[in-house]
């Protein structure tokens, strides 16, 4: 039950609309990979690309041009202004490799530490946790983790 996660974000939308055909949904990469939403967005497009379609079939024209209507009631949509304002947030994934990596192995660790019962006094765990911290999540590369971060979002 394995299922494609469309998450590359704004710049990887490919052309929705062509001569005989409309893409909504996952397949035309709408998908808000930070808030992990994609039904709404497959359910709005997917209502506009019908009525593009209703308002060609009343003119017969099935062209490129002729279901353009559903790009630019898209461009309207919150979906294009969710997408674009999260632009930046693939890149900034892909620039980050300490997000999958030291982050996540570090807050394991420190769970493990604290809900560990060892007979370690918990004052000796925290000392313990911090200077695990302090060696892997240098204070400059994790301020510039939050600065690139919130760049990326706002
Ligand atoms: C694990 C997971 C959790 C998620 N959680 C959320 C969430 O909490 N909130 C949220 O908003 N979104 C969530 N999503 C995303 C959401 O599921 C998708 O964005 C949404 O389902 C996309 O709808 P769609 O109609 O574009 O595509 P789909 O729902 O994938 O529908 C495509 C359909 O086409 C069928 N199909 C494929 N190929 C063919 C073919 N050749 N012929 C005929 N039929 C075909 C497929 O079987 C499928 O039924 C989640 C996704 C995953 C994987």
């Amino acid at each position: 039950m394995a299922h494609w996660i469309a998450e590359a974000g704004f710049d990887a939308i490919p052309q929705l609309c062509g001569d005989g055909y409309l893409i909504a949904g996952d397949s035309g990469m709408l998908f808000n990979a930070l808030h992990r939403e994609g039904s709404n967005m497959a359910m709005t497009s997917g209502r506009l690309a019908a009525e593009a379609i209703v308002e060609a079939m009343g003119r017969g024209d099935f062209t490129r041009a002729g279901l353009d209507g559903y790009t630019s009631r898209l461009r309207e949509s919150y979906v294009t202004a969710d997408l674009r304002k999260y632009r930046g947030f693939n890149g900034f994934r892909l620039r980050h490799h300490e997000l999958f990596t030291t982050l996540p192995e570090t807050a394991a660790y420190a769970a493990r530490e604290m809900l560990t019962v060892d007979g370690t006094p918990k004052k000796q765990k925290q000392k313990t946790i911090r200077a695990r911290i302090l060696r892997d999540i240098p204070l400059l590369g994790l301020l510039r983790l939050l600065w690139d971060g919130w760049r990326s979002v706002k």
